[in-house]
């Protein structure tokens, strides 16, 4: 993991000694021109004062990299934060009452165990499980397995990487036509 982190930022400025044939699409194919997808005109940068704020950026977590090691993808978590602000919005100030717990195990459930939670939760109370509460989770939880299963076929994951390298064309565009339209501890007013 060390080895790999050392070998980012180089990586992004065109020297590709430190990489990883997992990674890099320069060491898979030495002798072809590597084209950098994610970066403006998917050429490698050239600043060599960024490359030293960069540097200076990653020295640290370079030195940590072994407390990063378990760490997972996030994109799970933010599902979930997500799922749990649907059930307990912002804008309904729930964070005092029991009422978040329930909200947040609600949701806990329905991730774990998907929407017939509450049905389920419903004959556990004695009560009806509802006969359209059931139908409408049937058809829910089939529609949850038929897009795990599309975004796993490598069809899905093409269209992905075409959308990601067509996103980074035109932000690169738009940047060069229109300049930083936000930078961080600066406000910009851009007139016409
Ligand atoms: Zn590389």
């Amino acid at each position: 993991m060390e080895e790999n982190l050392k070998a980012i930022v180089p990586h992004q400025f065109g020297g590709h000694s430190l990489c990883n044939a997992r990674f890099c699409g320069y060491k898979r194919k030495p002798g072809s021109s590597y084209t950098h997808r994610s970066l403006p005109y998917k050429t490698s940068l050239q600043d060599s004062n960024l490359r030293q704020k960069l540097q200076q950026l990653f020295d640290p977590i370079i030195y940590n990299a072994g407390h990063y090691i378990d760490l997972g993808s996030s994109q799970q978590c933010e599902h979930a934060n997500k799922e749990v602000t649907l059930r307990a919005p912002k804008s309904h100030h729930y964070g005092n009452s029991s009422s978040l717990d329930y909200r947040v195990h609600a949701t806990a459930a329905f991730i774990n165990e998907g929407r017939h939670y509450i049905s389920k939760g419903y004959s556990m109370l004695g009560l009806s499980p509802g006969t359209h509460t059931v139908r409408h989770a049937e058809k829910c939880m089939k529609q949850r397995e038929k897009k795990r299963e599309k975004a796993k076929s490598p069809s899905t994951k093409l269209r992905r990487l075409l959308l990601k390298q067509e996103r980074a064309t035109n932000q690169g565009a738009n940047e060069a036509l229109e300049g930083d339209t936000y930078q961080s501890g600066k406000f910009i007013c851009r007139t016409l």
